[in-house]
C-alpha cells in the first residue's frame, strides 16, 4: 500500500485521473492489485483498518469519483484480461480494459463488436456500472444491458460470480449503480455482436439555423431507425458560430430521413467509417491533459422549449475545445429490470474544457449554471456525465433507487464501500 507521506503517493492517488483538474481529496492509501486474490486481500485490509473502499478502473470519471477522503483506493489498472469464446460470443474483460483502444480491436479480430464508449480510452469498469452509452446503443442497448455476468469481491471479502440466476441482487445493482456500487468488479462477462458496417455523416449549419434544425429533428426522431445515432454538436473546433449535425449508422448507409433537413448545410462530409476512425475524432474533441467540467440532462421537452436554452448555451461556449451535445435518444423499447432506469427522449450534455487552473470555478459555474436551467425542463441526469459535488440530481427511477439502497443495506451494512456523497 502507498500511504500519504510515501514517495509517489500523490501520483498514485490522482495520476490516472483523466481530468487534469485533480481533486484535492486525500485517500488513506492506494493499492494496485494484479490478481483477484490481491483484490480480496485489499478489501479485507480496509475492513481490518476501519477504512472505506473506493475503486478505480479507467480513471475517466469527470468528477474523479475514485478519489475519496480517508478511503483505501483500489486501483485496478494492473489487471488486463481479455478473452473471447467463439462458441458463445461471450467476451470477458478486466474493468480497466479500455473500450475503444483495447476491446474494439480485440473483438474486430473475431468479427465482433460491443457498445463501448464513444471515446476510446474510457475504462469498462465505470462505463458499464453506470449504464454505458456506447456505439449503436440505441439498438444494442446500454452497455450494461450487454453484461451477462460479473465476478465481484463483496463487502465480506468473498469473490463471487453474479448473474441473473445467482447473486441476482448484486447483478441487478451492478447494472446502473455506477459509483454507488458496493463491491469490486474484477471481471465483466459481455455479450458481443456480429460486426456491422458503419456509416458517418456530418453536416455543418450556421448557429442561426438551430431553431428550424431542432424543430425538424424533434419531428423526425420518432421515425429514425434505431441503428442511427443523431447528434447535434455545438463546438468551436472548426468554423465559429456553427453547429454540427452528426450521425452514425450501423447499416452501412445513411438514413434517407436525414436528407429532409430543412436548412442548407455549409459543409457536408459522409462515407463509410469504423469505430477506430470515429474514436480519432472523439479524442480530438476530448483532448488529454485539459481541465474538464461536465453536466448532463435527460428531457422530454419539445424543441420550442429547448431552443432558447440551447441557443444561449451554444453561443457562449467558453473555450476552443468546450462543446455541448443534443443527442436524439428516443428509447424504442422498455429497459430490462436493473438499477439503470432513467432515460428520456433527448440527452443533453455539456463539457467545459480549459487549461488555466485559475479559471476552474468560472468554467464550473458556467456548465452547472446552464444545466441547472435545463434541469427545470428535464427529468434527471446520466451518472457518466455528472458531478454531484456541484449539482446533485436524480439518476434513477425512484423505485429502483429505493431497491438499490435496500440491497446495499443487506450487502454492505457497515458502509465499507463509498457511495454517491463525495464532498467537493
Ligand atoms: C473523454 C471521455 C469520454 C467519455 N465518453 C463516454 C461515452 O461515450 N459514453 C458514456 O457512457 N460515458 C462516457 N464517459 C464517461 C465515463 O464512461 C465515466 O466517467 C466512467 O465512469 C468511466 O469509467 P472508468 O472506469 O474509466 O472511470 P473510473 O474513474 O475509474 O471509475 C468511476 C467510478 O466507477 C466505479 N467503478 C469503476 N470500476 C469499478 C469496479 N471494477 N468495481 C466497482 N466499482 C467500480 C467507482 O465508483 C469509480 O470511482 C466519458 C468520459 C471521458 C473522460
Amino acid at each position: 500500500m502507498i500511504a500519504p507521506g510515501d514517495p509517489g503517493f500523490r501520483e498514485a492517488a490522482v495520476g490516472r485521473v483523466f481530468n487534469a483538474r485533480k481533486p484535492s481529496r486525500t485517500p488513506a492509501g492506494v493499492v494496485f492489485p494484479e490478481t483477484e486474490a490481491e483484490v480480496v486481500d485489499a478489501v479485507r485490509l480496509a475492513r481490518t483498518r476501519g477504512r472505506q473502499v473506493s475503486i478505480r478502473s479507467g480513471g475517466h470519471s469527470w468528477a474523479a469519483w475514485s478519489v475519496r477522503d480517508g478511503a483505501l483506493l483500489i486501483d485496478l489498472g494492473g489487471m488486463r484480461e481479455l478473452t473471447f469464446d467463439a462458441d458463445t460470443g461471450i467476451a470477458t474483460a478486466s474493468p480497466a480494459v479500455k473500450g475503444g483502444v483495447e476491446l474494439t480491436p480485440f473483438l474486430a479480430e473475431h468479427g465482433r463488436m460491443f457498445p463501448g464508449g464513444h471515446c476510446e480510452t474510457v475504462g469498462l469498469g465505470g462505463f458499464l456500472l453506470q449504464g454505458g452509452q456506447g456505439w449503436n446503443s440505441r439498438r444494442w442497448g446500454w452497455g450494461c444491458e450487454n453484461v451477462v455476468g460479473i465476478d465481484v469481491v463483496t463487502a465480506d471479502g468473498e469473490l463471487v460470480h453474479a448473474n441473473e440466476a445467482q447473486h441476482a441482487d448484486l447483478f441487478w445493482a451492478a447494472r446502473g449503480s455506477g459509483p454507488g456500487f458496493f463491491g469490486v468488479v474484477t471481471r465483466f462477462h459481455l455479450r458481443t455482436h456480429p460486426a456491422e458496417p458503419m456509416f458517418h455523416d456530418t453536416r455543418v449549419f450556421a448557429l442561426d439555423d438551430l431553431e428550424p434544425l431542432l424543430h425538424w429533428l424533434h419531428d423526425v426522431l420518432p421515425q429514425l431507425g434505431v441503428a442511427v445515432e443523431p447528434v447535434v454538436a455545438a463546438t468551436r473546433v472548426g468554423r465559429p458560430e456553427t453547429v454540427l449535425l452528426l450521425h452514425t449508422t450501423f447499416t452501412g448507409d445513411q438514413d434517407p430521413l436525414l436528407d429532409t433537413v430543412p436548412c442548407r448545410a455549409l459543409e457536408h462530409f459522409h462515407g463509410p467509417t469504423t469505430i477506430a476512425e470515429e474514436n480519432v475524432a472523439m479524442t480530438l474533441q476530448n483532448p488529454e491533459g485539459y481541465r474538464y467540467a461536465a453536466d448532463s440532462q435527460w428531457t422530454d421537452a419539445d424543441a420550442a422549449t429547448l431552443y432558447p436554452l440551447l441557443r444561449d448555451l451554444y453561443a457562449e461556449l467558453p473555450t476552443e475545445h468546450s462543446f455541448s451535445i443534443w443527442y436524439g435518444w428516443a428509447p424504442a423499447r422498455r429497459l430490462p429490470d436493473m438499477a439503470f432506469s432513467l432515460e428520456r427522449n433527448v440527452y443533453l450534455a455539456t463539457y467545459a474544457i480549459w487549461s488555466d487552473a485559475a479559471a476552474d470555478e468560472r468554467h464550473r459555474d458556467w456548465v452547472h449554471g446552464h444545466h441547472a436551467r435545463l434541469a427545470e425542463v428535464g427529468d434527471g441526469v446520466y451518472l457518466g456525465d455528472s458531478d454531484f459535488s456541484r449539482r446533485p440530481d436524480a439518476f434513477m427511477a425512484e423505485p429502483n433507487r429505493a431497491r438499490l439502497e435496500e440491497i446495499r443495506a443487506r450487502r454492505d451494512p457497515d458502509g465499507l464501500f463509498v457511495s454517491y456523497e463525495m464532498g467537493r
